[in-house]
């Protein structure tokens, strides 16, 4: 069968084969517990669903503006101005079908054949592809555990080339729950702005952090705001994974340009989920702060059990709700008679040893880590922890 080379040289979700395998065991049977995935457990807020049966029983079920109903794009605006102290206008909105929708557009409309976008690592695994995709070339950053996993600028500043067309920055960050702080962004945003480079700021874990506030990019000047292209969504703060609403706040000829091409793909992104949206974005705040209450409790926990086990170490993250966990010490050991060759053979010891499921780090290019989404039970937690401790056993 014939396929485009485009699509040939995607590579399939790393992620995909480790949880295919967790699906066959629970299949069988076996009670694994899972601790890959990206989304919270927890259920939208009941006033939100209020608002999409609503919009079904009025009718509000057809074609919208392709690029998202004015209502969202003002309530994106208030927010965009409460949360992050930064002035848009509806016309520099554009609304996708998710975040990683947002993501596409902006690369298809900014990147031609060839062109760079440094992305650092440890990072989402997605990007490379989207990168791909758009014909660009990632060219990856490596960051240091010692840093926190943040880019330092004179990384970055080695590895702008004429062909560098912009940085991927994810703060907080997913895999590591890393957040740059005001000082750190503004040594970034200078070398953008010296450079004309854009930043492709994915801040869609912005409302998940638990220190400081994380503070976007754009909101530190005038030149740095108009080469930022802001990337947000309702999928994590608000537990909305399935309802697929992002958004992204640019320069309007960046926005016009996205419209365009998905005037031409998906159309408008879902009418109902629009209007939910809305109220998700101007309803109360109340379950987002609950939500990353339970995440703070848990992912305290989680840290001191995981520092607790042999051969794992972790420091502690600022936001998401993740954590990126150092396993360097097991690679070469072997564990109950299996040799433990690199993080993906220890993932698989995991998997079928203790039943619990981590995601490797080679996935987001960074091997010899694990990567543990705590957006689990605190009971799923102990229960995993308790295991993945049996395995590999306590520090003395
Ligand atoms: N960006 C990052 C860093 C993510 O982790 C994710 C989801 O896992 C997304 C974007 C995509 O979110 P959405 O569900 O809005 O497409």
């Amino acid at each position: 069968m014939y396929l485009a080379e485009r699509v040939r040289e995607v590579d399939a979700s790393p992620t995909l084969a480790i949880s295919s395998k967790a699906k066959e065991l629970k299949r069988q049977g076996i009670d694994i517990i899972g601790l890959g995935a990206g989304e919270p457990d927890f259920d939208t807020p009941d006033h939100i669903k209020e608002v999409a049966i609503k919009a079904i029983e009025e009718g509000f079920t057809n074609y919208t503006v392709s690029s998202g109903i004015l209502e969202l794009k003002e309530a994106i605006c208030e927010k965009l101005e409460e949360n992050n102290n930064l002035k848009y206008k509806s016309e520099e909105i554009i609304v996708s079908s998710g975040a990683k929708h947002s993501l596409y557009n902006t690369l298809q409309s900014i990147s031609d054949e060839g062109d760079e976008i440094i992305l650092p690592a440890p990072y989402w695994v997605s990007y490379p592809q989207l990168i791909n995709l758009a014909g660009g070339k990632p060219v990856i950053l490596e960051t240091m555990e010692e840093n926190d996993f943040k880019l330092r600028p004179e990384d970055l500043s080695r590895l702008i080339t004429d062909k560098t067309r912009g940085l991927i920055l994810n703060t907080p960050s997913n895999p590591t729950g890393a957040v740059y702080n005001k000082e750190e962004l503004e040594k970034i945003a200078e070398i953008a702005v010296e450079n004309n480079i854009y930043i492709i700021a994915d801040e869609i874990y912005n409302q998940i952090y638990y220190d400081e506030k994380p503070v976007s990019i754009a909101s530190l000047n005038s030149k740095i705001k108009d080469l930022t292209i802001l990337i947000n969504g309702v999928s994590k703060a608000y537990a909305m994974t399935g309802w697929r609403i992002g958004y992204t706040a640019a320069n309007k000829e960046i926005v016009d340009a996205m419209s365009k091409l998905q005037s031409h793909s998906t159309s408008n992104p879902n009418s109902i989920a629009q209007k939910a949206s809305v109220a998700a974005l101007i309803g109360s705040q109340k379950p987002v702060e609950q939500m990353v209450e339970a995440f703070q409790e848990r992912r305290d926990y989680v840290v001191s059990r995981i520092n607790q086990i042999n051969g794992l170490s972790v420091e502690i993250p600022k936001g998401a709700f993740y954590l990126f966990v150092n396993a360097t010490k097991l690679i070469g050991e072997e564990i109950n008679g299996i040799q433990i060759t690199d993080d993906q053979k220890l993932v698989k010891a995991l998997l079928t040893e203790a039943e619990v499921a981590v995601v490797p780090g080679s996935a987001f290019g960074a091997p010899n880590y694990l990567r543990l989404s705590y957006a689990t039970s605190l009971e799923e937690l102990t229960i995993a922890l308790d295991r993945i401790s049996e395995f590999l056993g306590t520090k003395n």
